[in-house]
């Protein structure tokens, strides 16, 4: 038996779901990568981009995903034995430094934990031991999507600022470009990338990078460097070259779309919606939390993200609640990753997501709780509704 006919709802963090007009908007021929449309529309996205980044610096589309973007921002502005510091929150940093570690730079974590965004206090006194500037980079994510960790880019920019230290600074906004505020200039960062599959309601396929003049400075001397990511042979004039080869014709088609959709909302009320959405969404996790068996996995609540929030579960099994919710009731939760594996579930809140999605989605998690006997607070989707009734202004 089960309620599931129709639509599976995607509630993990990525690939989220896709708007209607985005799939349609694929549904064409391909056009000729040489003609004036493809070039003007190449020229449309990465003006966005670069308004989406906030920044004055130049943006790069890259046919690959989040991982990809990772080594394109590294071997761009790396060399052979420069040292990385990686801000520890999570997994995806982490990730990051791998990837740099595989690619010949010597990589230092600053130790964070599973349960806490990065401390901007702490990466200042590490920058500020560094006298002789070894460190030449630093990387770190908006949010961690694994941990549910929100990290205050803007407080570490200005710590970073304020020891002088001229590494580069980079930031991770796959999981957050186009939910919440980011302002690259503004903010201090150097580089920034991100990923078409999340928040930007695109299907997977699409990195995209943002650097400014100080990186592309230290970019002229990188030899990490190499043909496809080079963001020097992107910068060619030939329209190929903006993609080192045939563009990715359909998934331009759905960003444009997809893009074109954030400005009718208007980005602020996007970033608005994600706010409103994710607090719901706490709400409800904070009452099941009553029952002492699930729980946030980020300790500090101004830390927790308006895009995805994970929860833990003290001795029962997330994987047999997430089984329910997917194959009784159609609702696909994330489940939880690295350090979390076995013990935490993810709901995902970013990209086209409104209140039934979020709510049905809440509704859904409670069915199984109940069907499974887990213990929790009662109420949990009714104060999620309780508060959006009092927050969505009439
Ligand atoms: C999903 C994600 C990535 C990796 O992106 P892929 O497209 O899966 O390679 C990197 N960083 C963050 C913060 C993410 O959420």
């Amino acid at each position: 038996m089960t309620v599931r006919a129709g639509r599976e709802f995607l509630a993990i963090p990525g690939p989220t779901t896709m708007p209607d007009e985005v799939l349609q908007a694929m549904h064409r021929p391909a056009l000729d990568i040489y003609s004036d449309q493809m070039v003007e529309l190449t020229a449309s996205l990465l003006a966005d981009l670069t308004k989406l980044f906030a920044t004055k610096g130049k943006s790069y589309i890259y046919i690959a995903n989040g991982h990809g973007a990772w080594e394109a921002t590294l071997s761009n502005v790396l060399s052979r034995g420069d040292k990385l510091l990686v801000l520890e929150s999570g997994r995806f940093a982490i990730g990051w430094g791998q990837a740099a570690a595989a690619m010949g730079a010597e990589v230092e974590v600053l130790k964070g934990d599973w349960r806490r965004a990065v401390r901007p206090a702490e990466v200042e006194a590490r920058l500020r031991q560094d006298k002789d500037h070894s460190i030449k980079a630093i990387v770190a994510v908006q949010i961690d999507t694994a941990s549910g960790a929100y990290n205050d880019i803007e407080a570490i920019g200005k710590a970073l600022k304020s020891t002088g230290h001229p590494a580069l600074f980079m930031v991770d906004t796959v999981a957050s470009l186009g939910c919440v505020p980011f302002e690259m200039d503004a903010w201090g960062v150097d580089v920034a990338m991100s990923g078409s599959q999340k928040g930007l309601m695109t299907p997977p396929g699409l990195g995209f990078v943002a650097a400014n003049d100080r990186a592309r400075d230290v970019h002229r001397h990188a030899n990490l460097r190499t043909p496809y990511w080079d963001w020097t042979e992107r910068e060619g004039s030939e329209h190929y070259r903006k993609y080192a080869g045939t563009a990715p014709v359909h998934l331009l088609f759905a960003l444009r779309k997809a893009i074109d959709m954030l400005h009718a909302e208007g980005l602020e009320n996007a970033h608005l919606r994600h706010r409103l959405l994710g607090e719901a969404v706490r709400r409800a996790v904070a009452v099941w939390g009553e029952g002492q068996v699930l729980g946030f996995n980020i300790t500090e609540a101004s830390e927790r993200s308006d895009t995805v929030t994970t929860v833990t579960m003290n001795g029962h099994d997330p994987l047999a609640l997430q089984r329910f919710c997917k194959e009784k009731c159609g609702v696909v939760l994330g489940t939880g990753i690295g350090d979390l594996s076995g013990q935490a579930f993810r709901i995902a809140h970013m990209g086209h997501v409104n209140a039934p999605m979020i709510l049905g989605t809440l509704g859904v998690i409670e069915v199984g709780l109940n069907a499974l006997n887990i213990p929790h607070g009662k109420g949990g989707t009714e104060a999620a509704i309780e508060y959006l009734g009092e927050s969505v202004a009439a």
